[in-house]
């Protein structure tokens, strides 16, 4: 599944972040804060950190579905 590239609130680009925020955030091997890594992603504003974390989640409920 794609995350959209541009959040939807401010338009910043928040697509080319996420496949290193999942690298970093979520496999077992780099389990970093994912707070943290936002934060050197260069995500800062909550509105597109909510974009890549709420993705996160929507992937967590779809997938045992495919
Ligand atoms: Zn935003």
């Amino acid at each position: 599944m794609m995350i959209p590239v541009r959040c939807f609130t401010c338009g910043k680009v928040v697509g080319e972040h996420w496949q290193e925020y999942k690298a970093r955030a979520e496999t077992h091997m780099g389990n970093e804060d994912p707070g943290k890594v936002l934060d050197e992603l260069g995500v800062e504003r909550h509105c597109c950190r909510r974009m890549i974390v709420s993705h996160k989640d929507l992937v967590d409920i779809v997938a045992p579905y495919q």
